[in-house]
């Protein structure tokens, strides 16, 4: 599909939004049940989206052995990454192995695009362009809030959720990622129950971020009235 669908496309879904009173609502029972529930088949929500959004993904990584992708992952590649440049994918992965990895529990998948290649570097970027981009209401990391993105690794580099204002950190795993981007899924993501499939906001286990949601900006005293005792006033 060309990029021009994809922008359009795009646009239909910037309407999301989000208020910061939830990034730090975290009922645990409420979290379990948004994990363990699945949409066996999301598709996009159309919008508007209300001002709701889900927080910053917490790091959760993989506990158990699947070996099957799970459907949000799955709807991800359809819908978002099929947009962009087709390359294979791989989701799911057998459980050899004693190092921790969400492709062991369908929740992680691999683009194989080749980092020293210009075409796929731009195409790349628009996907994270897609993913970061501040919504119409002011919400940070929008989309990849929305999908309940818990990290994403690619060329040297790696953007946790959990770390957003970090910004892309230096990456020193075994694989450079040269040749795929790594993105992993919080489960509530992974289970296509999030809010960019369903509208409505998932309880994700989040990360407390320091410093955010920023504190709002205090009001001076008295201003804009016109009455009444001012700064400076001795009575
Ligand atoms: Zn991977």
């Amino acid at each position: 599909m060309s990029t021009k669908t994809f922008r359009v496309k795009a646009t239909a879904l910037m309407l999301v939004g989000a208020g910061c009173a939830s990034v730090f609502e975290m009922g645990g029972g409420e979290v379990a049940s948004a994990a363990t529930t699945i949409n066996p088949s999301p598709t996009p929500f159309p919008g508007p989206f209300t001002s709701k959004i889900e927080g910053f993904s917490a790091y959760d990584g993989q506990t158990k052995c699947i070996r099957k992708a799970k459907p949000g992952v799955v709807a991800f590649e359809k819908f978002v990454l099929r947009k962009l440049k087709k390359a294979s994918f791989g989701i799911a992965r057998s459980c050899s192995g004693s190092s921790v990895s969400e492709h062991k529990e369908g929740r992680a998948i691999d683009w194989h695009m080749n980092a020293y290649n210009w075409r796929d570097r731009q195409q790349v970027k628009k996907l994270f362009r897609y993913l970061f981009k501040t919504d119409w209401w002011g919400n940070p990391y929008a989309r990849a809030r929305r999908l309940g993105i818990m990290y994403i690794i690619w060329n040297k580099k790696m953007w946790r959720a959990y770390r957003p204002f970090d910004g892309w950190q230096k990456y020193e795993g075994s694989s450079p990622h040269t040749d795929h981007v790594h993105i992993s899924f919080a489960r509530a993501g992974a289970n296509g129950v999030t809010s960019f499939w369903t509208g409505e906001v998932a309880k994700l286990p989040e990360a407390w971020i320091p410093g955010w949601p920023p504190e709002p900006t205090p009001t001076p005293p008295n201003q804009g009235k016109t009455t009444g005792r001012f700064a400076g006033e001795d009575t």
